[in-house]
């Protein structure tokens, strides 16, 4: 199969929908085998119907737990005879609240998905890769949010765990490119999933008029920018945080 990640196996947190799923969608497009991981199993497995090309997996996975991690990666050396060299991180969660009113249960719950899941993820997948002697052109992207740099109301747990992920990609860029792995960061604006369905309609209204392109993005505008990354087309782009917003002011 031709395409710009031919060949290659992709893990992807967050497959079971929004953004996840429109990766999925993109780099099965573009050639690669993908591991669909998500808490929610079925809709995992609902993504992996949806792919092009065969072979593809789901897999139930928290990315806050390490055991679950590993496991997963267990049932992924199972079925192939390599690791992955492609991650995205895109598993996430909002709990938003005016922050005199965050809970610190909010507080942690957002840090542990958001920010320490994709240390935890991004751990595991390059010690196999490095294991397996396959780490030399992999590709890490982390989902992390233009409000990590703009800030947002109500969301100051979350925009601390999404600044944390670009300083997060920023260090390890430095740490793994010995071995050949790249990292980068997708800073999407405000896009039409799941997650923002519940965003109330007159704030959607401010968020669209802060949105120069006047208009909520698609998860498949994130996965185009999140396949050139995993790609070799990116090969000299490294710890860069790139804002995919239509032009968020
Ligand atoms: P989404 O549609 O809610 O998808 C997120 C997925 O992550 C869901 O399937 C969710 O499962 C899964 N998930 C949550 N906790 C998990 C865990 N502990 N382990 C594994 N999977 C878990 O959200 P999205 O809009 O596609 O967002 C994808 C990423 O882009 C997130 O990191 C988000 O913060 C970021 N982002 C989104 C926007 C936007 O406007 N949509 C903007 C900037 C950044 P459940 O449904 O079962 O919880």
């Amino acid at each position: 199969m031709s395409g710009i990640v031919a060949g290659k196996l992709a893990f992807v947190t967050g497959a079971g929908s929004g953004i996840g799923r429109a990766v999925c969608q993109k780099l099965a497009k573009e050639g690669a085998t993908v591991v669909a991981a998500d808490l929610n199993a079925k809709r995992a497995s609902e993504t992996v119907a949806l792919l092009e090309g065969s072979d593809h997996l789901s897999l139930a996975v928290d990315v806050v737990s390490p055991n679950s991690i590993n496991e997963a990666f267990v049932s992924v050396l199972q079925h192939y005879p390599k690791p992955p060299t492609l991650v995205v991180n895109s598993a996430g969660i909002t709990r938003d609240n005016y922050f005199l009113k965050l809970s610190e249960t909010d507080y942690d719950q957002v840090l542990d998905v958001n920010l320490k899941g994709t240390f935890l993820v991004t751990q595991i997948a390059v010690k196999a890769m490095i294991n397996a002697e396959v780490s030399n052109g992999g590709s890490v992207v982390n989902l992390a949010s233009i409000v990590g740099k703009l800030g947002n109301l109500g969301q100051s747990n979350y925009c601390a765990s999404k600044a944390g992920v670009e300083g997060f990609t920023r260090g390890a860029c430095i740490d793994l490119a010995k071995f050949g792995v790249r990292i980068n960061a997708v800073l999407p604006g405000f896009i039409r999933t799941q997650m923002t369905d519940i965003v109330p309609e007159h704030i959607k209204t401010i968020l669209i008029a802060k949105t120069a392109a006047g208009r909520m993005g698609t998860p498949d505008e994130i996965a185009e920018v999140v396949a050139f990354l995993c790609s070799n087309k990116s090969s000299f782009v490294n710890g860069a945080s790139i804002d995919v917003t239509g032009g968020f002011f």
